[in-house]
Parts: C-alpha cells; structure tokens; sequence
C-alpha cells in the first residue's frame, strides 16, 4: 500500500508559535500528526528548523521546514514507493536524504511529522492499535506507564523566581493508570488551595506545561508546598516526588546560580557543584524524592558522574543525552546517569526513538518518555511509552488539554486492554 500524498501545513502549538503538521494520505484515510517544541532545548539537539525572519512570528515561522515536506520529502519518499509499516527503511531514508547528524538540511521537525505520520498509517494498515504496532515495531512489552504530573513550574517554563524548572508527582503507589490520574488529579487541586492560603490567588496562575508558578525563590519551598498537597489528599506513601532541575538554565562560569533570572543575582550566592550536590543530598533527604533530571550542566559530565555514583535514586539525562545515541554511549561510559529521557524531536525519527530506548535498556539504565513544554493536541507520546513499556512518562500537569490529550489517551487504552493491562507502578525503572 503505497503513500497516496503527504501535505505538511503549518499549525500553533500551546505556547502559540507556529509548528508542522502532516498529513499522510493511504488508500485506508489520513494520517495526522504534529511535531512539538521546546523551550529549554539541549545545545546538543537536532535542530528545528525555524525560518529566523524576526518579523515573521518574532523568528519563529516554520515555512522552510514545510516546503521541505511538501516540495522534497513527499515527492521522493513517495517515488520511492515504500510500504507504510516498513517504517526503518522510511526513516533511513529520510535520514539519508538529509544527509547530515543532526538534520541540518530538512530540519528535524519535517522528518519527524513525516516519520510519525508514517508510523500511524503502518499501524492502521496492519489493523492494530498504535501502542501494539509500536510494541510490535521494538519488541518490546505493552505496559502502562507511572504518570509524572508537573505540578510546580519554575524555570525558563514560568515567570516566577524559582529556578529549578519541574517539581513532579509520582503516584507509584497506585494500583492502576486510572487510580493513577485520580490521586493525580486531586493532589493538583490539594495543592492549589494550598498556594491559594499561603500566596493569594494570583499565585495559582499556571506556567506551560499546567503546574502552578508561585513566585517563589526557595527550590525547597516547592518540595514542601507539595509534600503538604499530597498529606491534605491522604496519599502519603503512595505518592513519589521527581524533579527537573534543566540545571544548563543556570549554569553560569562554572558555578550554578539559583536566582537565574534575576540580572543582578548575588554571585557571592552561585552554587559550586560539590554545594548543589549538597542541596540535591538534602532534598533526598527530606522528601520522597525518587527521581532528578537533569541535576548539572549538559557538559559538567564530572558532577553528573559523582551524583550518580552517590545515589540510589532516578537520575535522568535530557540535556545531557537528547535522545541522542552517540551521547547516551558517552553518558553510559561515563556512568553519568541511570535513566534516559526520550524526546522524539530531540532525535527525529520514530525508528532513532526506539533505538535510544532500546540503548538505554541494554545498559541497564530506565527511560521516561517525554513531551515538550510547546505541545499540541496530538497524543502519540502516550502510544509510544505503552509500546515501548518503559514504565514512565512525564507530560505535564492534569491541566490543558495538550497535555491531558496524552493522559486520556493512556486511560483509553487501559481501558481498551482491560484484564491485561498492567501498570508499572514501583516498579516504574525498571518494569521488564
Ligand atoms: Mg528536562
């Protein structure tokens, strides 16, 4: 069954800047997909293209990436003749016809929405569900994933001082995905109420990716604000803590500089990594915190490697690895961290997705499968984590509705698998 037509148009994300859709035409209907965005991006990424004309959506404009689908992409992937479900040898191809490492040439965001487009047609046209054909594609088990809901938001996701940019919760204790959302959903509302009390309503504004954004300055603080939230909610004990800290954000001559956003922070008051190490120590300490990514710079390999060799707990690669093979072989070498945050367009195909998954788990390390802080309504992040079985996936607060897409999604297909579904709960690192 041959590709009939692929159209790429541009769309807006939930930031509102302009993003890529694509729709895969087959004899069986359209296939639709749309490719994300971040904010806080890896220096060590593909690159999304954006077409840089500052009058133009402040830079942003996607135009050149389109025409690449529309006037290169689909003509030649189509010539080609290729069947949809032999998605490796249509992201080989797209990889070769850019011809670069990291896309350079198409741009990673229009070889992604083709790639995903693709592997939506591939499942339809073997009659299965998108998280099977996606098992099916990696080998890998069905599984439900452990939820990880952003609620606090710092970081370059928010206008707030805090400099540490996700504070999440983890219901590892609950006995399914829908049980999941439910202690999720009220501890979201346990926790407005307590930054209602303590700041006044204005503190309960959201940030991107639907956490609240309290101004404050104390990483800290947003450790004990939720623990408090998940006490009033009665889920104490079978609720976990994880954190972003996007520790490249404020990276500043060597030293770590916690009041990041203010142009005239105190310098006298930037952290030394042996100090951060410190502070991350007390943080395990204090609270249920099971899980950091990203808790040093993305080239501060010697403190990435001390903080992983000084723990039991989570610690993730994001800017550190971008989905990056090569880099996740480093970060292995280097026994830098233990778990690897997937992003689809941080590597740009669907085919170098399940690689990276796949790396990481010979290496014995976890995978998180990741959304961007500039979504949209598609929900193939929530197939994919099924498929791949990895255990977790972090894709926002329980709030709007580019991230609950991916949530929903995930209750549907619990609920599609019935008797065999299994949540991954505790066992979230490692679940096969
Ligand atoms: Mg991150």
């Amino acid at each position: 069954m041959p590709i009939k037509s692929i159209y790429a148009r541009q769309i807006y994300d939930s930031r509102g800047n302009p993003t890529i859709e694509v729709d895969l035409k087959t004899e069986l209907g359209i296939f639709r997909a749309a490719v994300p965005s971040g904010a806080s991006t890896g220096a060590h990424e593909a690159l999304e293209l954006r077409d840089g004309i500052k009058e133009q959506w402040h830079g942003k404009g996607v135009i050149k990436a389109i025409d690449n689908v529309n006037d290169i992409i689909a003509p030649k992937l189509i010539a080609k003749g290729l069947e949809v479900t032999e998605q490796r040898a249509i992201d080989c191809f797209l990889l070769e016809l850019d011809g670069t490492d990291l896309k350079k040439n198409l741009g990673a965001n229009a070889i992604l929405g083709v790639s995903l487009a693709v592997c939506k047609a591939g499942a339809a046209k073997k009659c299965m569900p998108l998280y099977k054909y996606i098992s099916e594609l990696a080998g890998t088990k069905v599984l439900l994933p452990v939820p990880s809901f952003n609620v606090i938001n710092g970081g370059s996701h928010a206008g707030n001082k805090l400099a540490m940019q996700e504070f999440m919760i983890m219901p590892t204790g609950a006995k399914s995905f829908c049980e999941a959302m439910r202690m999720g959903s009220e501890v979201y509302h346990h926790l407005k109420a307590v930054i209602k009390k303590k700041f006044g309503l204005d503190a309960t504004a959201v940030g991107d990716e639907g956490g609240f954004a309290p101004n404050i300055l104390d990483n800290k603080e947003g450790l004990c604000l939720i623990k408090e939230a998940i006490e009033k909610a009665g889920y104490t004990g079978k609720i976990d803590i994880a954190m972003d800290a996007a520790a490249s954000e404020f990276f500043k001559d060597g030293k770590y500089d916690l009041d990041f956003k203010n142009p005239n922070s105190d310098k006298s008051k930037h952290l030394a990594p042996e100090q951060l190490i410190k502070l991350y120590k007390e943080f395990m300490e204090d609270f249920p915190l099971v899980s950091i990514e990203d808790p040093f710079d993305q080239d501060d390999w010697g403190s990435w490697t001390k903080i992983t060799s000084g723990t039991k707990i989570q610690i993730i690669g994001d800017d550190l690895t971008v989905t990056n093979p090569k880099r996740i072989q480093e970060a292995v070498d280097k026994k830098s961290c233990n778990c690897l945050l997937l992003k689809v367009n941080q590597i740009g195909s669907v085919s170098e997705s399940i690689d990276a998954h796949l790396l990481a788990r010979e290496n014995g390390w976890g995978t998180m499968v990741s959304h961007r802080s500039g979504e949209t309504e598609d929900s193939f992040i929530a197939d994919l984590v099924v498929g791949l079985g990895t255990g977790q996936i972090k894709t926002g607060a329980p709030c709007r509705s580019e991230r609950l897409a991916k949530y929903n999604q995930l209750l549907r297909i619990e609920e599609e698998l019935g008797k065999d579904a299994v949540y991954t709960g505790k066992k979230f690192r490692y679940p096969s």
